[in-house]
This record gives C-alpha cells, sequence and structure tokens, in this order.
C-alpha cells in the first residue's frame, strides 16, 4: 500500500467549521469545505471537491453543535471516495488559537496536551473551546489517527522577553500569564520563508517585515527566520487597525468609558474588539467597499484608510528599527494581497527607509508571490499569499511522520 501521505486540516472557529484535505506530495486541495452557522436553525454546508470540476455541494440544515459538523464534513469527503476512513489519511492537524506560554511548537494530540490547551481557555474564550471541540470530535471519529494542535501563537515564541514582557507589575502579570503572545503564526512562519525563496536568500540571513492584513491584521518583525516581535499581544486586540478591533490605544480608555460612559466591561470588550476599526470609524469593514466610498468623495472612508494606513507606516518604522536591516515589506491575507491602494500608502513617505512600490508592478493582480518595488530597491516590497492551510499540514505531517513508526509504518 501507498505512504498515506493526505492531511485533514480543521479550523473550528466560534460557530464554524473549515476543513481542507490536503495532499502532501502534491500540495493538492483534494477537497474543502465549511460549515457555517452552526448551532442555529438553519446552518450551512458546503463542500468543493477538486474534482470533478464544478462539483461543489451546498445545502442548509440544522447542525447542532462541532461534533455534528465534523460528522456532516467526514460524509461529504466519504461520499468523494475521501473519508476520514480511508487508509490514505495520515493525520489531522487542528489550528489552536492560543497555545500559551507551554505551546512554543506544533503538538500531538493526548489527554494532557488536551488538558493544558483547556486551561488556555480563559486567554481565548471564543477560540479554545471550539478548537477543542474539533480535536475531541476528530479522535472520535478516528481514535487510531495522530491528531497535531497548530498552535497561532507559536511561531512568536522565538521573542525575546524585552519583546514579549509588558512593562506591568512582574508578579501580577506572571500569575495571570499577562504577556505578548501574538497570533496568525502559521501565516506568518509560511510568508517570511517564502519571502526569503523569493529574494532568493537563505532564509537565515533573511530579515521581514510581514504585514498580515485580513480582517484580523497584525505585523511581524522576523530576523532570520525568527519572530523578533510582532503586534498582537495577550489578544489578537493590540496593534494594528482591523476590520473591527481598535488595535492600539491608551488602555485608560478603559477606565474612562467604565468611569465617565458607564460603560461595563464585557461592553467596551465588544466595542473594541467588534465595533471598532474601519468598521468603527466609517461602519464598512470591506476594503474594496471603503475604496469605492472614497472614490465618491466620502469623508469618513477617507478618515478611515489615513488612521489605517498610517498605523501601518508607523510599524514599518518601529520594525526597521527592531530589525536595525530589512530584506523586505512583505503584505499578505485579504487586504495584504489585494488592494494595491493600501501597499502604496502603506510605505508613501519611507523613501528614506529605501521603500517604494512602483506603480506598474503594484498593480498587477496575480495569486503568485511577486515583488512590487521598483527595480534595484535598497528594499524590496513584496506580496505573498498566505496559506495558513498548507502550513498546518505540513506543521502537521512533519510532526506525525516523526512520531514512533510514523504513518509509514502504521499501514505498511
Ligand atoms: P481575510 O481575513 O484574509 O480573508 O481578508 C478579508 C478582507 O480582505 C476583507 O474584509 C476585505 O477587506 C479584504 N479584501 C478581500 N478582497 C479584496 C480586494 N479585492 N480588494 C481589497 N480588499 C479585499
Amino acid at each position: 500500500m501507498s505512504r498515506p501521505a493526505r492531511v485533514l486540516v480543521l479550523n473550528s472557529g466560534s460557530s464554524s467549521l473549515k476543513y481542507q484535505l490536503i495532499d502532501m506530495d502534491s500540495g493538492d486541495r483534494l477537497a474543502s469545505g465549511l460549515v457555517e452557522r452552526i448551532g442555529e436553525r438553519s446552518s450551512r454546508v458546503v463542500h468543493t471537491p477538486l474534482a470533478p470540476a464544478g462539483g461543489r455541494r451546498e445545502r442548509t440544515e440544522r447542525v447542532a453543535d462541532h461534533g455534528e459538523a465534523l460528522r456532516a464534513a467526514s460524509a461529504e469527503l466519504r461520499a468523494d471516495g475521501l473519508g476520514l476512513d480511508s487508509p490514505e489519511v495520515a493525520a489531522v492537524g487542528h489550528r489552536v488559537v492560543h497555545g500559551g506560554p507551554r505551546f512554543t511548537e506544533p503538538a500531538l494530540v493526548d489527554d494532557d496536551v488536551l488538558a493544558e490547551i483547556e486551561k488556555l481557555v480563559p486567554l481565548a474564550p471564543l477560540h479554545n473551546p471550539a478548537n477543542l471541540m474539533g480535536i475531541r470530535t476528530a479522535r472520535e471519529l478516528r481514535p487510531d489517527l495522530p491528531q497535531v494542535a497548530v498552535f497561532d501563537t507559536a511561531f512568536h515564541a522565538t521573542m525575546p522577553e524585552h519583546a514579549y514582557r509588558y512593562a506591568v507589575d512582574t508578579a501580577t502579570a506572571d500569575a495571570h500569564l499577562v504577556r505578548r503572545y501574538g497570533f496568525h503564526g502559521t501565516s506568518h512562519a509560511y510568508v517570511s520563508r517564502r519571502a526569503a525563496e523569493l529574494l532568493g536568500r537563505p532564509l537565515e540571513d533573511t530579515n521581514v517585515i510581514v504585514l498580515h492584513l485580513g480582517n484580523g491584521a497584525s505585523a511581524s518583525a522576523v530576523a532570520g527566520g525568527r519572530c523578533v516581535d510582532t503586534s498582537m499581544g495577550l489578544t489578537p486586540l493590540e496593534g494594528l487597525v482591523m476590520g473591527t478591533r481598535s488595535g492600539d490605544i491608551d488602555p485608560a480608555v478603559v477606565f474612562h468609558l467604565s468611569r465617565v460612559a458607564g460603560m461595563g466591561i464585557d461592553e467596551i470588550d465588544e466595542l473594541l474588539n467588534k465595533k471598532s476599526g474601519l468598521v468603527g470609524l466609517c461602519g464598512d469593514n470591506d476594503m474594496r467597499e471603503i475604496r469605492r466610498r472614497i472614490d465618491e468623495g466620502d469623508r469618513a472612508a477617507e478618515l478611515a484608510f489615513a488612521v489605517y494606513t498610517h498605523r501601518l507606516r508607523k510599524y514599518i518604522g518601529a520594525y526597521t528599527a527592531v530589525l536595525g536591516r530589512v530584506d523586505a515589506v512583505v503584505f499578505t491575507a485579504g487586504v495584504g494581497e489585494n488592494a494595491a491602494e493600501v501597499r502604496e500608502a502603506a510605505v508613501a513617505g519611507l523613501e528614506g527607509f529605501g521603500l517604494a512600490v512602483d506603480a506598474g508592478r503594484n498593480a498587477v493582480r496575480s495569486g503568485e508571490p511577486r515583488l512590487v518595488s521598483p527595480e534595484g530597491a535598497r528594499v524590496a516590497v513584496a506580496v505573498v499569499p498566505t496559506d495558513e492551510e498548507l502550513e498546518i499540514a505540513r506543521q502537521t505531517f512533519a510532526l506525525a511522520s516523526s512520531r514512533d513508526g510514523g504513518p509509514e509504518k502504521r499501514h505498511a
């Protein structure tokens, strides 16, 4: 029998489950899908096999919890002959949002690892419980299969203490695990590695600033493949302006709103996480809509864009200082890959840092990694499409293959 080389990647959100079955030899997505509105009366199940082309299936039904969602996904996969029970599946890789101080690398799931992830729930009360449900259900469906937890925080574990420690009372911070962790780690890892390949430089000698600009957004300073600083903190709220999150603010805004506006802590939490950022500034969080409104002369949209790109320039400047030498500024995720205007505005006025975009190159639309800086620029500006699922699959496969026997022996 051939070596099992398929990895099922699961990304369980608070009310959704996304999955991809990836062939590790070719990198092909054999199938991908989404179960959303889990727990509501009409959930949506969408399944797209690689073949036949156009074989996308969609249905609406009640999916009560993540267990049912994974069973629905599993049934869809089986209908295409790609079931979780097939011997070609080598492992399941789970995206886990918060790994706290303990998980600095991916972990092969066992009862101890599950208990540790459970302990971290207070640090990520919406995400970690959903991630745990995904892991538990996958274990029930295939108890013999290696399950690997890949943490959003792990890539940032190489930050030096002076970068991750907040200047608050040490005893209080340590007692409650308060420090900078950083998120989007699989994306920052994948993109910084691909950027070094694009530049044709050895990873160990490449310094990059990665700007992951999706609905959530974060920046990182990566020296020789190791993260040395990142903009998200204890939670994903800190740092850049995001779709609905404020990013950096004076923490005293919280006290002020509590004392002066009489707002409760949960209300302020919701304000800063769900009603701030671009949506708070102009009512829209989709950059395409914001650009359309700017073209029509909309003041609020213009201001939102200006606040967003001003913050990006500040982080590029800060991380240039952190790294000392920068080889590339790299844009990724929905906004970073698609919004040429954002890339242009983020480096505008930074010619003194060796940064500029070439208008023609920046306007090209492509799914491939590419340079958008002028020929011979001192610092490259690049676009590298992210692929968090492939990175999770790679890390999962590497760990599952290296453990006792590995998937090769189990099905030999
Ligand atoms: P992500 O979280 O990486 O999926 O990114 C989602 C965000 O990317 C959306 O909210 C949009 O703001 C942005 N986006 C997606 N496509 C485009 C596009 N063609 N132009 C500008 N922004 C885009």
